[in-house]
């Protein structure tokens, strides 16, 4: 099952045990009395010591062991004489996988840039940050996974590749096999599609809520979790082209339901990285206290961990979007004119409402609910004062939107009314009407963005460094 990783060497006792150690060098130090490696191999944000005498190795080969190269040590696993570790390694035999030009290799042993570790996407997992993002990503998603099989909802697969854009979710990626430069035409001159794959229009899919409810109408409670993507052309510290959505649905919930599930899974989730995470969050929070020190008193952010556990022990506060707005009217700022986009009932709050709201008024999460008809989706149920639906938002602070939810529309006269309002053909989602004729049921669901939940566990402030191989206009590179 492979050697024995770094994480579990440094927790056992320095007993002199022969070991091997597998994983790239972080720093090599020569002083006059020894020969210093430090080696990681992902498995912790903590480096193991390889300590070597001087001579010990030919100096042609120590001309290898550089920064980046990757190693094969065999030694003593012994007490170290040094203070920062408890344990280190006596070198008894050393071999080189592969060495690191020191002249051309990126990575050096000091601060990088986010913005020139994005150029390096390739090795900047191999930074103790992106380290520490990994793993806690890792753990988020396995908590995912571990909260609904807990509450035994089943995990439905819903298509990456989708013939409706009924959620009018934003711009979508076409997919297509038609050769660009030939395209069929119709008699009438447009585009052919039914000669292309999939004999029609065909694009990657924005949300998997659509057929996610289909799963819900028979299985009761189900989740997704998988690769969406949006073409929306904006270029924010808070939007990827393609990211991960979790997007539960369950029959027989309806929106009080709906709340109560979001605020406990994202607490469970956030509790699940404070218990397994704890050393690459520490890490994360040092990091972020350093980035401070350079920042006045007032811009100082909450430290990482007390702000993860003020989430997980308060209750989000709730509210209706027109309490919200009675809020907002009320304001400072709005008073002042000091916001960018006004204030009035039927707006669609803009980033700078939701967080005067989030970190101003309230200063915890907030879960917004019963908005306007027009400025939500067509699939959201309907209030009895025809006005608003029962749509949530759960907001965060320093994110914004972390969750979009509702309980949906099972009549099915009036969701067929929606759908002829908002523009949709109902040819084109014949199968997900026929829900509302088939045994439909009250259901609610609701959608998190991962990478904004990592965004906000992790303390980073764009999304485009918690997820590996990031995807956005005129980047898609690694
Ligand atoms: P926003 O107003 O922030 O663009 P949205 O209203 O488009 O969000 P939904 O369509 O409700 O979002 O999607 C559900 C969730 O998916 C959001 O709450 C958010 O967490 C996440 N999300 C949406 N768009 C993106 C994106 N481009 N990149 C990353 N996450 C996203
Ligand atoms: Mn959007």
């Amino acid at each position: 099952m492979g050697p024995l990783q770094i994480k579990e060497l440094l927790q056992q006792t320095p007993d002199a045990k022969s070991v091997t150690l597998k994983g790239w060098v972080r720093t090599k130090r020569e002083s006059k009395n020894a020969i210093f490696i430090a080696l990681n191999d992902g498995s912790t944000i903590h480096n193991i010591q390889a300590v070597a005498a001087p001579g010990q190795f030919s100096a042609e080969l120590l001309l290898t062991v550089t920064t980046g190269s990757c190693l094969k040590i065999t030694g003593q696993l012994v007490e170290s004489q040094g203070s920062g570790q408890a344990v280190e390694v006596k070198i008894e035999d050393l071999h080189v996988y592969g060495t690191a030009d020191p002249e051309a290799y990126p990575l050096q042993p000091k601060r990088h840039s986010l913005e020139f570790l994005r150029e390096i996407a390739h090795l900047r997992p191999r930074t103790n940050t992106f380290g520490a993002i990994l793993r806690i990503r890792h753990s988020l998603a396995f908590a995912v996974h571990q909260y609904f099989n807990e509450k035994r909802f089943f995990y439905l697969h819903t298509p990456i590749i989708t013939a409706s854009d009924a959620e009018g979710a934003g711009e979508m990626f076409r997919v297509t096999t038609l050769d660009l430069d030939k395209l069929p035409r119709t008699e009438e001159g447009a585009i052919n599609f039914k000669e292309d794959f999939f004999g029609r229009e065909a694009n990657l899919t924005v949300s998997g809520q659509l057929e996610g409810e289909l799963g819900a109408m028979a299985l009761s409670k189900i989740y997704t979790f998988g690769p969406t993507f949006r073409a929306e052309n904006s270029n924010t510290t808070r939007h990827l082209a393609e990211f991960w959505m979790i997007e539960p649905e369950m029959a027989f919930f309806e929106l009080e339901d709906n709340m109560d599930l979001a605020e406990d899974f994202v607490k469970y989730v956030i509790r699940y990285a404070l218990e397994n995470c704890k050393d690459d969050l520490a890490f994360l929070e040092n990091r972020l206290s350093e980035e401070d020190k350079n920042k006045p008193q007032n811009e100082r952010s909450i430290p990482l961990l007390e702000k993860l556990s003020f989430v997980v022990d308060n209750p989000f506060e709730r509210l209706t979007y027109t309490e919200a707005i009675d809020i907002l009217l009320k304001s400072k700022p709005h008073k002042e004119k000091k916001f960018q986009y006004p204030v009035g009932w039927g707006i669609d709050l803009s980033s700078e409402h939701e967080r005067y709201l989030v970190e101003k008024h309230f200063k915890k999460p907030v879960i917004l609910t019963n908005y306007p008809r027009e400025i939500k989706s067509f699939y959201m149920k309907l209030d009895d004062d025809g006005k608003t639906v029962r749509a949530m938002d759960v907001l965060f602070p320093g994110i914004g939107e972390i969750i979009g939810g509702s309980q949906r529309e099972d009549n099915y006269e009036k969701l067929l009314e929606r759908v002829h309002e908002v523009g949709i053909d109902p040819e084109t989602i014949w199968w997900y009407l026929d829900t509302r004729k088939f045994g439909t049921a009250p259901h609610s669901g609701f959608g998190l963005g991962f990478e904004r939940l990592v965004l906000f566990v992790t303390g980073m402030s764009n999304i485009r460094d918690v997820i590996p191989f990031p995807r956005y206009p005129k980047s898609a590179e690694f």
